[in-house]
């Protein structure tokens, strides 16, 4: 994910540029740049980190077109030289871009062949030295090459590309990226979305996958990848700034819990191919006959990324035979733990900067462990210091309390386990090709899930002024429960308790009074009938019971007080669905307490002390 904008008009586009790159930074923060033409000139300045280090190290500002950039890395670490804008051999192409271009490699051979050269990872300077190498070969013009490079891409990309030979025009396209033109009298403007636009115009144009717009002084052009002529459909904003921040949501943390079938889908795309079962996670190539191989697997995380981590835990040991042990970070830190040569440490970290988790990740590399980072955040310190990793590629979560970081985390988690399986033959042929199939599906079915949101707020309205909760699972559905506690108690700060169902007799059943709520996680797997019994038994002792069930379940429902339905899938992929009604849950009841939903008292995004 990456922030990108543009500018072509009478004014300077540099101040315009600037700002629209400081609103879009939550997008993506690892490095930006911006690229000018004044006259014949094409001036580039790219920094790594954020775009205020781009503000102190510009030393040109003249010019009045121009295209900024702030990046989220996929390829290539955060540097100077992977930073946007790149530009193309002959030096008078630069070109940003939002996405990832999967068959950048296979391009990059065949351009080296014709003795073109590349100073950064990325698959964006691929991009632009294959649309000029086009654009010469075959006399094209702007628009055109760029039209006719795009036909063999395959990937996802919202580009501006501009040229020195040619600063009338900006050419913009968008497949998979988002991508909003601004429409000002003799000015245009693009950018990832509409808040580096909404103050100049609040006439926009949101471009459709596929379409390609020319932006001159004159006018704009919008053609689609057949090159033929759009009449796009000009909007008009009503928002204000801040509603357009978060996407149109009024809180963050929303915005994060319905942006999941998205960022669940993002985090498998161009690793696994759910068609053909190939599966491929580049940043743990190296250490992956050594994870095979281990006879253990140590997890180390913290908070809701320990709960991912406990879900792990399951389907690892289920598809991998591989004994799992889940660690709290700082209890790991402190407790002289048994590590052996060999052991593999995987340490998960939403923003990877935790300082316990990267403690731990001290403590097992100096003894000997192999250590991978599963982190959302390109070039955080944990994706430094670990072996190798994969990341969630789940974009910048801005909420405090993880939503879409944790189901990202379960499903490059599972990716590891379903590759680890394959080759270590611990899965069968015709098992391993269900699963990938079923992971596939889940995006839907979080959509799906999402649905119930009206019915959950309604339910929240009843359970606003409640001072305890009990969240109970069974198997794939406790660290659930654990997890739909934990969001509960960090923004409404009800205190919550998530159990194993079948502990409630050793303690906590009595706490059931008619005042309790008890969420009851009961979907349809191994151990639905034991669960089935255990909502009897807060029933029994006149306990309110909230259910999470499979569509169709025919007998809880008839049990319990509420019931929210949510697709069914493989029990080990379940937390992935069964988790969307708890954090709604918790969201509406945060909300209609008054509490502050995206920055919780007491909290931080990103636990960077012991
Ligand atoms: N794939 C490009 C890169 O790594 C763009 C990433 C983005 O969307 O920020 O530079």
């Amino acid at each position: 994910m990456c922030g990108i904008v543009g500018y072509i008009g009478k004014r300077d586009a540099y101040p315009i540029l600037l700002k629209g790159l400081k609103r879009l930074e939550y997008r993506g923060y690892d490095s930006s740049g911006i690229a000018l033409i004044d006259g014949f000139d094409l001036d580039i300045t790219k920094k790594e980190g954020k775009v205020v280090r781009l503000e102190e190290a510009i030393h040109k500002k003249e010019g009045s077109i121009g295209i900024g950039h702030t990046r989220w890395a996929t390829h290539g670490e955060p540097s100077d030289e992977n930073a946007h804008p790149h530009v193309s051999n002959n030096n008078s192409l630069a070109i940003i871009h939002n996405g990832i271009i999967e068959n950048y490699e296979s391009l990059k051979i065949e351009l080296k062949k014709k003795g073109y050269h590349f100073s950064s990872e990325t698959d964006t300077e691929v991009l632009v030295n294959f649309i000029e190498d086009i654009q010469e070969t075959e006399s094209l013009s702007l628009e055109d090459a760029v039209r006719v490079a795009l036909s063999k891409i395959v990937g996802a990309y919202a580009i501006a590309v501009i040229s020195k030979e040619d600063s009338n025009k900006i050419v913009a396209a968008r497949k998979g990226s988002p991508l909003v033109i601004g429409l000002g009298s003799g000015e245009y403007f693009l950018a990832s979305d509409a808040t580096p636009i909404v103050e100049y115009t609040n006439e926009v144009v949101y471009l459709n996958d596929g379409e390609i717009v020319v932006l001159t002084r004159e006018g704009y052009s919008v053609k689609d990848s057949e090159d033929i002529q759009q009449t796009p459909y000009v909007q008009t904003l009503e928002m204000e700034l801040e509603e357009l921040e978060k996407g149109g949501y009024d809180h963050f943390m929303l915005k994060e819990i319905f942006e999941q079938p998205r960022s669940i889908a993002d985090c498998m795309r161009g690793r696994l191919n759910t068609e053909t079962g190939n599966l491929f996670l580049g940043g743990i190539r190296n250490y992956s006959k050594a994870l095979q191989n281990a006879e253990r697997i140590l997890i180390a995380a913290c908070g809701t990324s320990w709960h991912a981590g406990l879900v792990a835990e399951y389907f690892i040991e289920e598809l991998c035979r591989i004994p799992v042990e889940v660690e709290y970070a700082s209890e790991f830190r402190y407790r002289n733990p048994v590590i052996k040569e060999g052991d593999i440490v995987i340490a998960i970290s939403q923003s990877g900067e935790t300082a316990d988790t990267l403690a731990a990740i001290e403590i097992a590399k100096e003894r000997g462990a192999i250590v991978l980072g599963v982190v959302n955040t390109v070039g955080s310190s944990i994706a430094r210091v670990t072996h190798e990793g994969a990341y969630l590629h789940a974009g910048p979560e801005i909420g405090v309390a993880s939503t879409k970081a944790f189901t990202a985390q379960l499903t490059v988690l599972y990716m590891i386990a379903l590759r680890v399986a394959f080759y270590k033959g611990t899965i069968a042929q015709n098992k391993y090709r269900e699963l990938v199939t079923e992971i596939g599906k889940i995006p839907k079915k979080v959509a799906a899930a999402l649905e119930s949101n009206e019915k959950i707020k309604k339910i929240s309205e009843r359970f606003k002024d409640a001072h305890n909760f009990l969240y109970l699972g069974r198997g794939y559905n406790f660290p659930v429960a654990l997890e739909g506690a934990l969001k509960l108690k960090e923004i409404s700060y009800i205190h919550a308790e998530g159990y194993p169902a079948a502990e409630m007799k050793h303690g906590p059943i009595a706490l059931i009074d008619e005042q309790m709520p008890v969420v009851f996680i009961a979907t349809r797997d191994g151990s639905y009938d034991k669960i089935v019994s255990n909502i009897q038994e807060v029933k029994a002792r006149r306990g309110i019971v909230i259910a999470i069930v499979n569509e169709g379940d025919a007998i809880i429902p008839d049990m319990v007080d509420y019931t929210i339905e949510i697709p069914a899938t493989h029990e080990s992929l379940m937390p992935l669905v069964s988790v969307i009604p708890l954090q709604l849950l918790s969201y509406h009841i945060a909300l209609m307490r008054g509490a502050n939903v995206d920055q919780p008292r007491n909290l931080a995004k990103s636990v960077t002390v012991e």
